[in-house]
């Protein structure tokens, strides 16, 4: 019997090393860094690539972009141990303000501070500014300058990931559609803008508020006369989108739609962004002749 109680005390305890005192020494001793949103995700996993150090996106993939997103106490949760905390800026994350009254010290990676090219009309900047490639490159390099400052003992593989990262967006100029004279389209989604100014497109926004709800009477009949009078026969809308104002477009116009990425949600993969830029360049192939 006291043979038996004095194994139990040694496994209790035993499970209370183990449990406890272990996971807490890992926390303390790794660097972690958390992501606002998918974008930024894949970012970070490529320039962290093979480095010990921790890697969190704080929203799910499927929440798409954080224009609509209300903060959850399972985000802030996220953030509680986050020695570093990337984001993309522009007001994206409407909610920063709630992240820094929570952890005042966090070192915020704000990658809106490169020196971007942004689109803009009279009432406010797109804030989607990942899908210009190059406002992408720009990104990655401040991401790789606040790592280095805030992680500086493994500054020779940011350094080389960072590279090796910019080297493959670059890459991307390759299969790049770009269209030879300026031809009008339609978007039905803010986030493609980049993408299709980057073709060299001259873009008909269609925007409701930022997805979902349908246009009025009258703005309807205003797009379908610019898009007869201009001749358009691509109408874009993202992947997520719901495709009512489209179908309406098209069914009057007899332009036809295409379904483009903004590369809001997808695999959690390093390679995601290349490989959804490179479908986005053969649907914009087909869609511009
Ligand atoms: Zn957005």
């Amino acid at each position: 019997m006291k043979k038996i109680i004095f194994t139990s005390i040694v496994m209790i305890l035993l499970l209370l090393i183990l449990t406890g005192c272990g996971n807490k020494k890992e926390e303390n001793n790794s660097f972690n860094i958390v992501t606002s949103f998918y974008p930024m995700y894949i970012i970070a996993i490529n320039l962290c690539d093979g480095i010990d150090v921790n890697v969190e996106n704080m929203t799910d993939t499927a929440v798409g972009c954080l224009h609509d997103y209300t903060l959850q106490t399972k985000d802030l949760r996220k953030v509680e141990n986050a020695d570093m905390f990337i984001i993309n800026g522009l007001g994206v994350e409407n909610f920063i303000d709630k992240i820094t009254e929570n952890r005042e010290n966090l070192y915020i990676s704000d990658t809106s501070k490169a020196d971007l090219y942004l689109i803009k009309d009279e009432n406010e900047t797109n804030g989607h500014v990942w899908n210009n490639t190059e406002n992408y490159i720009k990104q990655i390099e401040i991401v790789k300058e606040d790592l280095i400052k805030n992680n500086s003992e493994n500054t020779d593989k940011y350094e080389q990931n960072a590279k090796n990262y910019i080297t493959k967006i670059k890459e991307l100029e390759n299969n790049r559609f770009i269209s030879q004279e300026t031809k009008y389209v339609v978007s039905c989604n803010e986030a493609l803008e980049y993408i299709l100014d980057e073709a060299n497109l001259e873009v008909i926004p269609v925007y409701t508020e930022h997805e979902e709800s349908t246009l009025s009477g009258n703005m309807l009949s205003d797009i379908i006369n610019e898009v007869k009078d201009k001749n358009i026969n691509a109408i874009f809308i993202d992947k997520n989108d719901n495709r009512t104002n489209a179908e309406l477009i098209a069914k009057e116009t007899g332009a036809q739609i295409y379904v483009l990425d903004s590369g809001l949600s997808g695999d959690l993969d390093k390679n995601a962004y290349i490989e959804t830029m490179n479908k986005n360049y053969d649907i914009l192939k087909e869609a511009i002749k």
